[in-house]
């Protein structure tokens, strides 16, 4: 890749992993066998195996929702706030101690940079406790009634673009307000959620409060569809989301679905065009573009579209991509081999349909699975590109002349969960904020995480809210409803 200077190698050691060769199942506050047949992951930078994964069966479902309604019953549901919260404030604090080991296992196993997992990814899980922390105590000031209680058990199925970030997103608030989980990482990232698993143990989190089972779709699907499960919280493809919304309607089970997104990234003239190019390839470019609120869609007005686009290939041809496990690395490893396959075939659509594909010129790792930044020109509405989640880093340009024009191609998706705004105006800010149908808009800025802070989306994007005093909302009876 062409850059002003050239940097040395600065690798991370890995030595600080302590690797077991293969992992059971969390159950019961102990790792047992699973049942199914185990799978391998790998580091998707080298196709490196790194461990070897037990895979839970309908009975080990069984036996974890059944671990996970003791704890419930007898432990959790009864103890006051203040002692959940010092648990949580315990997970917290050992996060903070292990986060070196936490990040350098995230980036082995997702292929993330080192800058990312080790800056952002574990630091917001420790954050996301903390939170969570504070709140078992003061439940019944979060507006959701007087005397809030538990759901129950809660069936939590997570993606491999944030393994550890999403099992804080749905374990910190669950704890919090007295449920206990069955947890299931993605089949491609489960190692994080396996070293939680010694963090719960160093907290003495009582056995069944916290169960990790292993396994891809088969696995998720009966963990959703377990009569015991009084609450399903989801995060991955819409498609999937879909199909849990309708496995669970017409039971009484409780569901908050995190999908997919196609974000607007609006630049307006009077932006801060250095400020929004850094924005930009934030948005987009950030966890190799595996984000469901990336900004995949670049609204520029028409007037600074070539300023924009000339800063913005300037930009993304200093970007350093290669080990994730470098301090320097901006951009790692595609997640994984099927993921890269949908990227390179949707991109390929992109030519067919008549775009323009720029990408920044670089000698790709021959092991493992790479994809390099890259930006479509002469993009419009009615193409794929323009429509459907890529999931990469593949970046679609589109322009507008108003802000009515700008407002009418950002909402025109199915999608709903981020967009942002970047002008010098608050009156448009505010306009743009109030019009656009996502549930978090950035201004002059992109991809800010914060635990005290809403997430969630409308439309396709799914429905419920992480983070927050609204997140409280997803693991509380409400009011009227009856107790079980
Ligand atoms: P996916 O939805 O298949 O997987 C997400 C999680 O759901 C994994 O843990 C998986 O094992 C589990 N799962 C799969 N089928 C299930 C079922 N029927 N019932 C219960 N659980 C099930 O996502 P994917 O195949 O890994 O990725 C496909 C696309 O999804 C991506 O290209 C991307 O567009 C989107 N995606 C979005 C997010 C997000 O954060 N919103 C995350 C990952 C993927
Ligand atoms: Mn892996």
């Amino acid at each position: 890749m062409p850059s002003p200077f050239e940097y040395a190698p600065a690798p991370e050691s890995r030595a600080i992993v302590d690797l077991k060769p293969s992992y059971g199942l969390f159950i019961d506050g102990q790792f047992v066998e699973g049942h199914g047949t185990p799978f391998k992951t790998i580091s998707p930078a080298t196709e490196e195996v790194l461990s070897e994964i037990a895979e839970a069966d309908q009975a080990d479902i069984d036996a974890a929702v059944k671990a996970a309604r003791r704890a419930y019953d007898r432990v959790w549901s009864r103890m006051p706030g203040r002692e959940r919260a010092k648990y949580l404030y315990r997970i917290a604090r050992i996060i903070q101690e292990r986060s070196r080991e936490l990040a350098v296992l995230e980036s082995l196993d997702n292929g993330k940079p080192i800058k990312e997992s080790r800056d952002v990814d574990v630091p917001t899980v420790a954050a996301h406790f903390f939170y969570y922390a504070g709140w078992a105590d003061k439940l019944e000031y979060a507006g959701h009634g007087a005397d809030p209680q538990p759901l129950g058990v809660a069936a939590q199925v997570i993606p491999w673009n944030f393994p550890l970030l999403m099992l804080a997103w749905k374990i910190a608030p669950a704890l919090a307000c007295g449920n206990t989980v069955v947890l299931k990482p993605a089949e491609t990232t489960p190692l994080t959620a396996l070293l939680f698993v010694e963090i719960c143990q160093q907290a003495d989190l009582p056995p069944g409060v916290v169960n990790i089972v292993t396994g891809a779709g088969a696995t998720g699907q009966a963990l959703v569809g377990h009569p015991g499960v009084d609450k399903v919280a989801f995060t991955g493809s819409t498609e999937v989301g879909k199909a849990i919304a309708r496995s669970v309607a017409g039971t009484s089970k409780r569901v908050t679905l995190e999908l997919g997104g196609k974000a607007a990234n609006i630049v307006f003239d009077d932006a801060p065009i250095d400020q929004a190019v850094e924005g930009i390839v934030d948005g987009i470019f950030f966890n190799q573009g595996h984000v469901c609120c990336a900004g995949s869609r670049l609204l520029v007005q028409e007037s600074v579209v070539e300023d924009v686009l000339e800063r913005l290939k300037a930009r993304m041809s200093t970007l350093r991509m290669g080990d994730p496990l470098d301090k320097n690395t901006d951009i790692g490893a595609i997640n994984s081999g099927e993921q890269l396959k949908r990227i390179r075939e949707l991109s390929e659509v992109g030519d067919a349909e008549g775009a323009e594909r720029w990408e920044v010129a670089c000698d790709l790792p021959t092991k493992g699975f790479w994809f390099p930044p890259t930006l479509f020109t002469g993009v419009s509405q009615a193409h794929r590109i323009a429509r459907e989640e890529i999931f990469g880093p593949v970046l679609s340009v589109l322009t507008f002349r108003t802000p009515a024009e700008a407002l009418e191609k950002a909402n025109n998706t199915p999608y709903g969960l981020s967009a942002g705004v970047w002008t010098d105006k608050g009156s448009l800010i505010l306009k743009m904020a109030s019009s656009l149908r996502a549930g978090v808009v950035w201004a002059n800025t992109f991809n800010k995480f914060d635990p005290t802070s809403p997430f969630g989306g409308y439309k396709e994007s799914g429905y419920g809210r992480e983070g927050g005093r609204h997140g409280l909302e997803a693991y509380l009876r409400t009011p009227h409803e009856s107790a079980r």
